[in-house]
């Protein structure tokens, strides 16, 4: 049978529907809107896009956004050639008019010969068949206990708490220091888990009065139910009491300040790698509803991050999201259900474009499999690569939370010299590595190997 249903029109199952139909295989897309809504889609369109109308970045040479748009393109992608159908004018962001996009995704699928579109909420797993699950952060009530009875509370998250994720060569290591609490383990991964950065006194009462000072964001209507069981934001924990930090994520015990070994520090921020490659670290227990603006200023004040580059900053929002490196296999199948595949926003990746950008790959790889030439992995060192493997594998599993693209998840590109300058060449290194590597996907599939 070569049939692929996909479950969810949003970005994700879209681009999935539109890789795989391209590729010969009749698709029947299951959308339940509008007959079923959620509290952040307003119609009934297929790739509706929910808040703002921003693919972000469109630099294909200095910015790990701009890459996977370039990538998506050269794979023949709809949801970038709508994009590129309806831009409007926004300097280097590819800002788009979304009533146009939305209804010309909508369009083109249904003109498709090989795609029908069923309006209907998918509630329980199917048994057989080949199915993509492409139901988004807002995935609806009854599929997402199905999900979850399948594979158990622990890994399926309905809100993610993301603290900030920095990379590790821009710590400041003459303040911050590599060690484990009470030098917990003794292998090189395990010595260098965490990064401490200390403060004196002043620097916390500063700090503490920051963050009760910084702006926050609201949570949208319909979006809190069961928000606080789990993690509280930061400034909320600072709220409760002045010390309430020094005596939780921030408490200075089982650590000694290499560079300064006889002053007891008065508060610690930890860091912990946050892949296996340790070029990203996150900063424990910071998760965060405060404005991105304000997170950078209240962030670069802990000493040893003045200079901090952000992979991405905090949040805490509604998503439903599997925790993949445990669950999915590098081709994106479930792996207790091999017939099922993810995609999209569900699968712990970030972002309209990381969430098309998984359903290309899922589509492709769908149509691939169906159609009996299984395709080689996707290169680490593309941006689509990079993305999959750290959710399916590079993150650590234990604390995964969703991510959005950045150089952060590339193998670094080595020999290059360090600084502004440094980084500009080293970007376009990793840019130039991916185009080349992506184009050699793209044949070796349009050639069978
Ligand atoms: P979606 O685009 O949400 O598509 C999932 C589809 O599945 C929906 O159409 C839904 O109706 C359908 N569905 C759900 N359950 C079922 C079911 N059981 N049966 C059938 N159909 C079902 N990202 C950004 O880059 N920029 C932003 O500004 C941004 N703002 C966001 C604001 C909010 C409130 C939320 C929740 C997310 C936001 N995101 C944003 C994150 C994310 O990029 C988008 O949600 C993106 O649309 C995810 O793509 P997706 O295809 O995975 O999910």
């Amino acid at each position: 049978d070569r049939t692929l249903h996909i479950v969810g029109g949003g970005l994700a199952g879209s681009e999935a529907a539109w890789q795989a139909a391209q590729a010969g295989l009749n698709v029947v897309i299951h959308e339940m809107r509008p007959k079923v809504g959620t509290f952040a889609h307003q119609t009934g369109k297929l790739a509706e896009m929910v808040c703002s109308n921003s693919f972000r970045s469109d630099d294909s040479e200095q910015n790990a956004v701009g890459l996977l748009h370039w990538e998506m393109r050269a794979a023949g992608g709809l949801i970038m050639e709508m994009a590129d159908a309806y831009r409007l004018p926004a300097g280097g962001a590819l800002a788009v008019d979304r009533e146009g996009f939305s209804q010309g995704v909508t369009d083109r699928l249904r003109q498709h010969p090989n795609i029908s579109v069923e309006t209907s909420e998918i509630t329980s797993l199917p048994e057989d068949g080949h199915w993509i699950i492409a139901t988004g952060p807002l995935t609806s009530d009854a599929l997402g206990a199905a999900i979850r009875a399948e594979t158990g509370s622990q890994a399926l998250a309905f809100f993610d708490a993301i603290a900030p994720i920095v990379h590790a060569d821009s710590v400041d290591l003459s303040k911050a220091w590599f060690q484990s609490r009470y030098d917990k383990g003794d292998t090189e991964a395990e010595r260098t888990a965490y990064l401490n950065c200390p403060m004196d006194r002043d620097q916390y009462e500063a700090f503490i009065d920051a963050l009760l000072a910084a702006e926050k964001t609201e949570f949208h209507e319909g979006e809190t139910a069961g928000y606080f069981d789990g993690c509280l934001p930061i400034e909320v924990m600072a709220e409760r009491g002045r010390e309430t930090l020094r005596h939780g994520p921030m408490k200075p015990v089982g650590l000694t300040n290499p560079h300064a070994p006889d002053v007891k520090p008065y508060a610690v921020v930890q860091l912990r790698r946050d892949n296996k490659l340790g070029t990203l670290y996150n900063i424990v227990g910071f998760q965060t509803k405060m404005k991105y603006g304000a997170q950078k200023s209240v962030f670069t004040m802990i000493p040893g991050l003045e200079n901090a580059r952000f992979a991405r900053l905090g949040g805490i929002h509604r998503n439903t999201f599997l925790n993949s490196p445990t669950l999915l296999d590098d081709q994106l199948r479930l792996r207790a259900k091999p017939h099922i595949r993810f995609a999209g926003q569900i699968t712990g990746v970030e972002g309209y474009v990381e969430s098309a950008a998984m359903g290309l790959l899922a589509g492709r790889l769908a149509a691939a499999q169906i159609m009996g030439k299984p395709l080689p992995a996707v290169p680490d060192t593309t941006a689509t690569g990079a993305l999959v493997t750290h959710i399916t594998g590079g993150a650590e599993a234990k604390t995964f939370q969703p991510m959005n693209v950045n150089f952060g998840l590339f193998p670094p590109v080595t020999g290059l010299k360090g600084g502004r300058r440094g980084r500009r060449d080293r970007y376009k290194a990793y840019t130039d590595r991916a185009k080349a590597d992506w184009a050699a996907w793209l044949d070796a599939e349009a050639s069978g190997l």
